[in-house]
């Protein structure tokens, strides 16, 4: 089984706060996915992240901070309106991958899963196996989740790999985003950023900037943290520019492609 996760930098304009999908890109993309379904049948499992939809809204609400009781009817509002933009994002997400013959099927997290302190505590995974055993491809995506301490809080798509990685013992993790991989610091603000072939800790990184975005989850060191979990219980997985052309479906093909391996050994 394969777990894809397509950045939310790739599907939508971080930066901006407007709503827009980047269709261009989205189509190529699941061109490229469908091209490797075409040469081979694979069990595949597509994760996006919230990007431009999910942040601002979570940024605002301030949503997995403690708050007052009192606070709770606006937290609340907060959450639904984080819910609804990113399952507006994954609706157009879906639509454009149906259009390229792509049978996916988008399973929200806010409606399976509870977290503990924003960690994944709870979600039954059997709705991905039977999906996956009638030949879809089941979508989730970085969203609000119920939180037993903290009553509400976010829950990035780079959680819900390593969740279901472990939980359904996936073969193969890749993460497609907007950069060639992991460097000793951001690449976009610094030119002289070295890049790394494969990647164990975080030690190797000389700032912990995550990112240059909206992104309420971490950037690349949050990233890098999930994937460090999942290293540490003996699976590795692989950051791509899915930017480039081609890269998700060379990847998919088991095709050599420039990356990040984060894995514990060298
Ligand atoms: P996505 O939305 O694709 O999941 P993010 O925006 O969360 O991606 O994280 C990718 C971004 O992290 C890159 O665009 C880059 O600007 C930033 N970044 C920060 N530090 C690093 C680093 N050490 N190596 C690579 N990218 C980094």
């Amino acid at each position: 089984m394969i777990i894809l996760k397509i950045g939310g930098s790739i599907l939508t304009n971080k930066d901006s706060a407007e709503s827009e999908v980047d269709d261009a890109s989205l189509k190529r993309i699941a061109s490229e996915i469908r091209a490797s379904l075409d040469n081979s049948d694979k069990e595949l499992i597509i994760v996006h992240g919230a990007g431009s939809f999910g942040h601002p809204p979570a940024k605002e609400y301030k949503i997995g901070e403690e708050f007052d009781e009192s606070e709770y009817p606006e937290k609340r509002i907060g959450f639904c309106k984080t819910q609804n933009a990113v399952k507006k994002l994954n609706m157009l997400i879906c639509e454009s991958f149906i259009d390229e013959g792509l049978p996916v099927v988008a399973i929200p997290a806010s409606s399976f899963m509870t977290a503990t302190d924003k960690r994944i505590t709870e979600g039954n995974l059997d709705y991905f196996k039977k999906y996956l055993n009638k030949g879809f491809i089941p979508v989730v995506y970085g969203d609000v989740v119920l939180d037993t301490k903290l009553e509400i809080c976010v829950i990035s798509g780079d959680q819900l790999i390593q969740y279901l990685a472990i939980n359904l013992n996936a073969d193969t993790v890749i993460l497609g985003t907007d950069v060639d991989g992991v460097y000793n610091k951001n690449p976009k603000t610094h030119d002289d950023a070295i890049f790394f072939e494969r990647f164990s800790s975080l030690e190797d990184l000389d700032t912990l900037e995550g990112t240059t975005n909206v992104d309420v989850t971490g950037g690349m060191v949050g990233k890098i943290k999930e994937l460090l979990y999942l290293a540490d219980l003996g699976i590795e997985s692989k950051i791509i520019n899915a930017e480039t052309k081609n890269n998700i479906f060379k990847v998919l093909e088991n095709k050599e492609v420039k990356g990040t391996i984060i894995s514990r050994g060298n």
